[in-house]
C-alpha cells in the first residue's frame, strides 16, 4: 500500500480557472513535501455533463491533464469516477452496504423537479445537511428548482435508501479552525440519503430483486475504497471549504463498506478570488490564457499566493504575476536551506500564501536567495 495525498473528485469545466486549480496545486505541493504518492481525482459523470458525447468529456479530462502538465504539477495518478474497474466494483459496494442494513429499499415520498437535478427526500429537505439544499430555492412558501424553475412535485415511490450516522471523528482537519464543522458534520449527520434516481442514465446495480440506478455523487462516494483497491492508503485529503460535506459524507460512506479505512487528514484550502491588475477581464482568466502569456512559474506563484490558510475566504491580486516576473529577470543566485518537512502543519506553514511577497522582495533585492523545498517546487527546481 502506497500512503497518499487525494483530492475529492473535481469536475472539469470548459475553462479551468485558478480557483479550481488550488486542490490539485495543494495535492502536489504537500505530496512532494512530504513524500506521499498523489492522486488527483476526477469526477466525469453526472449533470454538469449533460448532454455531452462520451468523446467530449474524455477531451475535458485531457486538456486539463495537459494543463497540469503545463503547470509543472504532475501526479502519480488520476482517478476517474468512470473508470470500468470503479465502475464494475459498485455491485459489490452497494452488496456490502444491503448485507449491513445500511441500503434498503424503502416507499417513501419525494420531491423532484422537471429537469431531473433535484431529487430530495420530502423529509429530508428542511435539514441543514440536505446536499441538495444549494439547489433548492423557496418563492411564497413553494419549493423551486434553481435550474429549471420548476415548482417541486411531491410522489411517494419505492427508493433506495442510505442509512448514513457516521461513527467516530476520524477526521482531523487543517488548519484546526475547521475542525468544529467537520466533527459537528461526522456527529450529527445522521439521516436516510437518498441514492437511487428516477432518470434512465447512470450506473446501475441489481439489489432487493430489482433494477436501481444510483445517484453520480453516491457512485464517487466510494473513492476511498476504490483507492484502497488500486493500491493507495489515502492519508490526506485536501478539500476547498466548499466541500467538507461531501468529504464527510463520501469518507463515511467507504467506511460503512467494512473496509479497513484508516482515519485520515484533512486540509482545508481557502476559497480564493483573483482581483488586482488582471481584473478588468478577471472573469475570463483561465489557467491556459496565463500560462501562455507569462509561463508556469509565476502562475505557480499565484496559485501560492491564493494559499493564506488563516483566511476562509480571500482575494488575491493577480499583480503578483508582475512581481514574480521581474524577480525572475534578476536571475538571482538560489542555495537550498536544509529544511525537512516531516508534518502537515510545518507543510502548511511553509507554503503559507503571507510568506510570497516577502520572497519574491528577497528575490529582488538579494544576490544569494536561500530556497525552502516549497519554494523551489515553485520555481519548478524539484519537478
Ligand atoms: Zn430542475
Amino acid at each position: 500500500m502506497k500512503p497518499a495525498i487525494i483530492c475529492l473528485p473535481i469536475t472539469i469545466p470548459a475553462d479551468v480557472k485558478p480557483g479550481l486549480a488550488l486542490t490539485p496545486f495543494t495535492v502536489w505541493t504537500v505530496s512532494k513535501l512530504l513524500a506521499l504518492s498523489s492522486v488527483c481525482s476526477i469526477n466525469l459523470t453526472g449533470m454538469k455533463y449533460a448532454g455531452m458525447g462520451s468523446n467530449e468529456v474524455t477531451g475535458r479530462f485531457t486538456t486539463f491533464k495537459k494543463i497540469m502538465d503545463r503547470l509543472g504539477m504532475r501526479f502519480d495518478s488520476y482517478w476517474l469516477d468512470n473508470e470500468q474497474s470503479h465502475v464494475k466494483s459498485l455491485q459489490g459496494y452497494c452488496d456490502e452496504l444491503a448485507s449491513s442494513h445500511c441500503l434498503r429499499s424503502e416507499h417513501l415520498e419525494i420531491l423532484s423537479c422537471d429537469c431531473g437535478a433535484v431529487e430530495i427526500l420530502k423529509d429530508a429537505v428542511s435539514s441543514k445537511w440536505a446536499t441538495e439544499r444549494k439547489l433548492i430555492k423557496d418563492v411564497d412558501g413553494q419549493l423551486q428548482c434553481r435550474l429549471c424553475h420548476s415548482i417541486l412535485k411531491s410522489d411517494a415511490s419505492q427508493v433506495l435508501v442510505l442509512n448514513s450516522g457516521f461513527n467516530g471523528n476520524p477526521i482531523t482537519a487543517f488548519p484546526t479552525f475547521y475542525q468544529k464543522e467537520v466533527d459537528s458534520l461526522q456527529a450529527e449527520y445522521n439521516q436516510p440519503v437518498l441514492v437511487s434516481r428516477k432518470r434512465k442514465l447512470g450506473n446501475k446495480v441489481w439489489l432487493f430483486g430489482r433494477e436501481w440506478t444510483l445517484d453520480t455523487d453516491f457512485c464517487w462516494s466510494f473513492l476511498f475504497r476504490s483507492l484502497q483497491k488500486a493500491g493507495f492508503d489515502s492519508e490526506v485529503v485536501v478539500i476547498s471549504n466548499r466541500s467538507i460535506k461531501p468529504l464527510v459524507l463520501s469518507y463515511g460512506i467507504s467506511r460503512k463498506t467494512g473496509a479497513n479505512i484508516k482515519p485520515i487528514s484533512a486540509i482545508v484550502t481557502p476559497f480564493a478570488t483573483i482581483k488586482g491588475g488582471l481584473a478588468s477581464t478577471s472573469h475570463q482568466i483561465t489557467i491556459p490564457s496565463l500560462v501562455d502569456r507569462y509561463g508556469a512559474t509565476p502562475v505557480r506563484f499565484l496559485l501560492g499566493d491564493c494559499l493564506k490558510w488563516e483566511q476562509k475566504d480571500l482575494v488575491v491580486d493577480s499583480s503578483i504575476i508582475f512581481w514574480t516576473m521581474k524577480a525572475l529577470e534578476k536571475a538571482a543566485d538560489y542555495t537550498e536551506t536544509a529544511a525537512k518537512v516531516v508534518s502537515i502543519r510545518e507543510a502548511l506553514s511553509m507554503s503559507d500564501g503571507n510568506s510570497i511577497a516577502s520572497f519574491i522582495t528577497g528575490m529582488r533585492r538579494s544576490e544569494k536567495v536561500s530556497l525552502t523545498p516549497y519554494q523551489k517546487l515553485l520555481l519548478g527546481k524539484d519537478t
